[in-house]
């Protein structure tokens, strides 16, 4: 691997991976476009800012998305990404303000959202890692992306988003096998061979169970019930969480959950949510967390 030895920012935890708002220029809400869907009730194309926006980055119906059918807004979140690119990248100079830059800002922020990401997860992995090896590993990708994310417009987006993605994925993988194997016994087997990752468990009742150290990377959980049931240890790296029921599930050493995870989820204060992970505003609403 060709990363740098140095070590990334010792500001760098995952709370500084979390989106500021009031410091970013409505990217999320500008720089993609959309197709008219259950989560997003109008067409917009990408690089337009959205017809709920208001010239200070605000969003007119912030208070009321879900029910007028907006409800992929409360599930983005960008790592942060939005007041990197807003505030550093472009020394806090607006897209509305100065026009021409926003081919160049809201290609950057796609490319950054990705390294955010990345982030989020790398930490998380260095953590939970006891092998100096992997935790090294994590160390270097880190640094590498905080380069990256630092080395100017021009060479974030000529970076290889592609292979440092592969090398990533690699080093989490890593982790995850080390994590998983500690919730398993010599001759355990209290996990079923469908179990896997990639695997369709839409719908599938999954309550009252325990997952520990389950392999559900990619899985398709989309409204499965896992009310009650321990993840500890599960690998949850990009599994489709959609509707799915987490009431007095335990996730809170899952593992590589992210928020808008969480946030497309069902689920209720009694949901035991990982570090650095916040209950969804809207999961309050009604007492099954719809
Ligand atoms: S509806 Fe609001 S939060 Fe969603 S994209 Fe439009 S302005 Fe942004």
């Amino acid at each position: 691997m060709n990363a740098p030895s140095a070590n990334p920012s010792p500001s760098l935890d995952r709370q500084s991976l979390r989106p500021d708002c009031g410091n970013c220029f409505a990217l999320c809400c500008t720089a993609f476009g959309f197709t008219r869907s259950a989560d997003f009730a109008l067409d917009k194309p990408s690089g337009t800012p959205c017809r709920n926006l208001a010239p200070d980055f605000s969003c007119t119906i912030h208070e009321s998305l879900r029910p007028r059918g907006f409800r992929g807004c409360t599930v983005f979140d960008c790592f942060g990404a939005g007041q990197n690119v807003s505030q550093k990248l472009f020394a806090g100079n607006s897209w509305l303000e100065y026009p021409e830059t926003k081919d160049g800002m809201f290609s950057a922020f796609k490319v950054a959202r990705q390294l955010h990401e990345m982030l989020w997860y790398l930490v998380e992995a260095q953590e939970r890692t006891f092998d100096p090896d992997s935790s090294n590993c994590a160390l270097k990708l880190m640094k590498m992306i905080e380069q990256a994310l630092d080395g100017g417009l021009e060479a974030l987006l000529s970076l290889d988003v592609h292979d440092l993605h592969a090398q990533v994925r690699s080093t989490l993988m890593e982790i995850s096998d080390e994590v998983r194997a500690s919730y398993f016994a010599a001759g355990d087997d209290h996990l079923e061979p469908w179990l896997t990752p990639g695997a369709d468990l839409m719908g599938r009742q999954l309550a009252s169970r325990r997952l520990c150290g389950a392999d559900l990377r990619g899985a398709y959980l989309i409204a499965a019930d896992l009310r009650g049931s321990d993840l500890s240890g599960v690998d949850l790296l990009g599994a489709d969480l959609r509707d799915a029921r987490l009431e007095g599930a335990d996730l809170s050493q899952a593992l590589y959950v992210t928020q808008p995870q969480l946030n497309s989820a069902r689920g209720n204060g009694t949901t035991l949510l990982p570090a650095d992970l916040m209950v969804p505003a809207h999961w309050g609403a009604s007492p099954d967390g719809n």
